[in-house]
């Protein structure tokens, strides 16, 4: 098909600066604590690394704060779960080990092995654009997206009309789906009222 003639116009008009043309990308970042760090409380933990995630690009969107029954390893404190859209120019490889190191400033030590043990702090890629990734170390979407009612309940707060490229379902449908089948397996999620998160947004 050929270009629309005004918006070829348009084009020419105004060629892009290759120097400053910078790819933008959303990613949605599911954000959980369930111990405390040298930021204090698991809120106030969220609530520093939300400012720290700044430095990787622009937090557009902030969903409620909620507090959530452990899965698994129930042995623990309730954690507290939210989720964040940033806007950022990082590939999902360099956020993943962005992510990672803000992790490790907030005292993430996974040297206990346990699997969904207690944390001061967890940051997941859960969608980034419409990606599909399957690389040693990281998959996006997040492998267990479509299974936990702890991140698509935020995630549908900021998204509820993105799209999960593998199942081209949206998230508030996704949400609905785990709702209604077999592998809600309880699992409170409860909106709370957070002092230093509501502070933040
Ligand atoms: P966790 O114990 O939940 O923090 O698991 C982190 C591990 O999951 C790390 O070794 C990551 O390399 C891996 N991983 C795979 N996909 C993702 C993703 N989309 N976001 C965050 N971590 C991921």
């Amino acid at each position: 098909m050929l270009p629309e003639p005004g918006r070829q116009a348009s084009r020419l008009a105004h060629p892009p600066q290759r120097a400053t043309m910078m790819r933008m990308h959303t990613a949605y970042i599911g954000m959980g604590a369930n111990l405390p760090s040298h930021a204090g409380s698991p809120e106030a933990t969220l609530a520093r690394a939300a400012v720290q995630l700044e430095s990787l690009g622009q937090v557009r969107h902030r969903s409620s704060l909620y507090s959530t029954e452990p899965i698994g390893f129930a042995q623990q404190p309730h954690f507290l779960n939210t989720v964040v859209a940033l806007e950022t120019d990082h590939s999902p490889r360099a956020l993943l080990d962005a992510l990672q190191a803000i992790e490790v400033l907030f005292g993430r030590d996974r040297s206990d092995g346990v699997d969904n043990g207690p944390r001061t702090l967890d940051l997941d890629i859960l969608l980034f654009d419409d990606l599909i990734v399957h690389e040693p170390g990281l998959e996006i979407p997040h492998p267990r997206l479509a299974e936990r009612a702890f991140v698509l309940v935020p995630l549908s707060e900021v998204a509820p009309h993105a799209i999960d490229p593998q199942t081209q379902k949206s998230i508030g449908l996704l949400l609905r789906d785990l709702h209604s089948s077999a592998m809600s397996h309880g699992g409170a999620v409860v909106p709370i009222h957070g002092r230093f998160w509501r502070a933040g947004r």
